[in-house]
């Protein structure tokens, strides 16, 4: 996880939504990664569309600002 965001990311999932999927379980990691897998942003910069992760980090190299969540169907 980068350490140094310099915008901040408004994450859908909330700590109690975090808290909540802990206490489910083992899987927690994997519900997580799902979660976060069916998630897509585009890149307000270039129209680029990718998860919330990689878009952070090209948003950091290439300088672009701002995204648009996507809803994958
Ligand atoms: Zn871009």
């Amino acid at each position: 996880m980068p350490s140094a965001t310099p915008t901040r990311k408004p994450y859908r999932l909330s700590e109690a939504g975090l808290r909540a999927l802990r206490i489910s379980g083992a899987k927690t990691g994997k519900a997580v990664a799902a979660l976060n897998n069916s998630r897509r942003r585009r890149c307000d910069g270039c129209g680029m569309v990718t998860t919330p992760a990689a878009l952070g980090a090209h948003q950091k190299h290439s300088g672009h600002t701002g995204w648009t969540e996507v809803r994958a169907a």
